[in-house]
Formats: structure tokens, sequence, C-alpha cells
């Protein structure tokens, strides 16, 4: 298993080497990126005191908001160097365009190289990637180029279709596969349906995507275990995002997704931008390395984390992140509670007869939080609503209001148009 001589160093080693990458960065930024040049000199920032990353504090953070509205100014490079254009999800707001540069490119192949790696795969490997190549997604590309740099073998099938990825599982014998979570049930539904042995097929391992299998103590949470009592397959969780251009994947452990020094400085805020407490959760605030077209400096993410300093069993020595508990702006206060729409998709994913679902939140007439979760079903009554509040009031002593739908109705509201991926979650908040 290849491990970056940097992370088996220690902690003070790797901060050196961060802090020396930092000093490039800023120096770059001043030179290059129009946003960065404006918010320094806006903020009276005099960049030889940022000598540290403690010093970083002395620079405001970069949010969602800077980058929608100033999209462009980001960009470091002339239009020519540009080779491939992404745009973010737009779970939360209007999607935001990232160009790459040909370095940028390479080092995206190198962040997941090290990432499958990370995730015990080495060039024996084949990979069946269950996620698309195009559509705008930076994700599939990364995933092909870093397991081409891997040495491992891939076949790009793309997203849905059970009955291709089956044909495909048992004509090229793939050993791994590539994918969202909630996938692999669908994917075992099918088999099941379909008289097909999918435990028998060589299938050794997922690497998931998209949706956390863990919960915070880093044992599977529902999702993940409908998989397991099921499939036993190795699960992988990794979390990553188009802006940080850098994922966190975890190794066979299991116990959190491993930093990449290299590539990006992490830091976990509150909400006063100040570093919370090294055991509380904190806002994922990152800065990345080595990007050429469009580098952040202090970017809040909007994930909400724990993250752990002692010495992985892998060897590594790195920081390994938590499950992501929630989206900082979909936070909900219901009834005298603070909960994250993932606390709800735990419950839904392990009701039976709960098809799909959406979770909605709203604003009441007094003014608080309201829940409301719109759910697919083929058996609807009274019954079950009140089965479905009461796993919800023993697991978070709260019950939200209930609505069903036909299974094919929730499925169209999930999948709008322009939208990469399943809406689980609106906010109507005023
Ligand atoms: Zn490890």
């Amino acid at each position: 298993m290849f491990v970056p001589e940097l992370e088996r160093l220690n902690q003070k080693q790797i901060k050196a080497f961060q802090e020396i990458e930092l000093k490039k960065l800023l120096h770059y930024l001043n030179t290059n990126s129009k946003f960065y040049q404006e918010h320094f000199e806006k903020h009276q920032i005099d960049l030889s005191k940022i000598e540290c990353l403690e010093d970083l504090t002395k620079i405001p953070v970069t949010t969602k908001d800077d980058l929608q509205n100033q999209n462009f100014d980001f960009v470091c490079v002339p239009k020519h160097q540009i080779i491939d254009y992404v745009t973010t999800s737009g779970t939360l707001g209007e999607p935001v365009v990232f160009a790459m540069t040909e370095n940028d490119l390479e080092r995206l192949a190198y962040n997941e190289f090290i990432s499958f790696a990370c995730a015990s795969g080495d060039s024996n490997d084949l990979y069946q990637l269950m996620v698309t190549m195009d559509r705008r997604f930076m994700a599939g590309l990364a995933y092909y180029s870093g397991i081409r740099k891997l040495g491992a073998g891939v076949v790009r099938v793309g997203p849905g279709n059970p009955g291709l990825q089956f044909d495909t599982i048992q004509r090229i014998k793939p050993n791994a596969i590539v994918t969202v979570p909630s996938f692999i049930v669908k994917l075992i539904e099918y088999a099941e349906k379909n008289g097909i042995d999918y435990q028998n097929l060589g299938i050794q391992k997922a690497i998931c995507i998209g949706e956390s299998l863990r919960n915070a103590d880093f044992t599977l949470n529902t999702l993940g275990q409908k998989i397991k009592d099921k499939w036993d397959i190795a699960l992988y969780s990794t979390y990553a995002s188009t802006e940080m251009g850098t994922a966190f994947t975890e190794c066979s452990a299991g116990k959190g997704g491993h930093h990449h020094p290299e590539m990006i400085i992490v830091e976990f805020l509150d909400d006063n931008d100040q570093a919370v407490e090294p055991d509380q959760a904190g806002e994922v605030t990152i800065t990345t390395l080595g990007v050429e077209a469009m580098p952040l400096l202090r970017f809040k993410t909007g994930d909400i984390c724990y993250h752990y300093t002692d010495p992985c069993v892998c060897g590594r020595t790195t920081m390994r992140l938590g499950p992501v508990i929630g989206r900082k702006k979909q936070m909900i206060k219901f009834k005298g509670t603070t909960l994250y729409p993932p606390a709800f998709y735990d419950i839904l994913n392990g009701i039976e007869n709960v098809e799909n679902y959406i979770v909605e939140v709203s604003t009441n007439t007094i003014g608080t939080d309201e829940i409301t979760i719109y759910i697919g079903t083929k058996s609807p009554s009274e019954w079950f609503e009140k089965q479905i509040k009461d796993f919800f009031r023993t697991k978070l002593r709260v019950a939200p209001n209930i609505i069903f739908e036909s299974i094919s109705e929730i499925n169209k509201r999930q999948f709008p148009e322009l939208s990469r991926k399943p809406i689980t979650f609106i906010d109507r908040r005023v």
C-alpha cells in the first residue's frame, strides 16, 4: 500500500511543511487572484505577518456567497491555460463554476491516487465506476484519472442501470465498485428480484461517495449496516467536494477520512470563525495547496465535522475527519433540540416500506422551524404513520409531520432536471 512520506511524519513536521506551502500560496494569490487582492486590501492584511498556520485567523474567511457573487474573480490564470470546466452541485444555492489547468487535473489525479491507495487500492484492483464522468461533475473524472495513476483497471458504466451494472460485473469481473452507498441498496434489491447471486460475483470492496456510512463513533449507520447485513464487502467512506479538489478517504481501519496535508490545510471553526476546541465539532474550513486556476483561502465549506489527531493503525499520522454531521445552513431548531437532516435520513433508511423520502423544513406561524417528511410507500396507513412517528420519538425525542405520497411522485421531486444527485432536503424557511 502506497503512503506518501509526508503522511508518516510527526504533526510538527507536517505543520512546518504546510507553513512553507501557505506562504507560497499567499504570494500566488496576491499576484494572480483579483478576488484575494481586493480581499487583502479591503481587510488591510499584511501578508508578511502571516508566518504560521495560527496566523490564518488574521485573514477573514471566504464564503459560498463570495464564490457565487464573484465566481470568475477567483480565476488566477488566462483562459487559454484552462483545460476543463466543472460546476459544484449547487445543493445550497446556485452552482459555482470551477476551472482547471493541466496541472490542476494532474493534482486531482494525484489526490485520487493517494486516496484510492489509502482505501487499500493497488494495481491489482479493477474498479467499476458507477458515477458519471459527464454533467459538469469533477469527481467522476478525478476517480478515473486517479485509478489510472494507481495502475489499476477501470470500467466506466456510469450511474444507475442495475441491469448494465450486473452485466458488467459478470462479464469483466471487477473486484471493486465506486458508487453512492444508497445505490448499493438498489443493486441488492435488483439482484434479489432477478435471482442474481451477487454475493459470489467477486466484488470485494466499495468506495462510497456522497453519503455517510458511519455514525459519529465510527460504527456503521443504518445505511452502512443495511448494506453490510446483506453483502459482506469492505466499505470505504470518502468525503470530498469540488471546492476542495481533495478527498478525505478512509483506510481499512474505518476511523475517519485521512487528511492529505500536501493537498489542503484544514481548520475547524465555530460561529465566530474561531478554532473550536479539539474535541468539538466545527465547520470544515479549507485552504487548497497546489491549485493553479482557482485556489481557495480559508473557504468555509458549510460541513460540520469532528476531527481526530491520534495516529492511525495504518501508519499514517495525519488528522482524520469524522463523518459529516450536517450542513451548517441546514441546521434545524425543533422543539428545543438542534438537528441536522442526516439524523432523519438515518432513521428513514432503517424503516421497512419507506421507499424514498424528502425532508422539508419550513417556518410556522409562530416563527419556529416545522418539519414535514414526505414519504413514498406502497402501504400508507394511519398505523404506519404512527409507527414512523414512534421511531422518531424514540431516537430523536421529536416527531415530525408525515405525509404519504406515491413512490413515483417522490422520485420525480427528488430528481429535478438540473440536479446531479437526489434532493432529499428542502428548506422553505423564511
Ligand atoms: Zn488509517
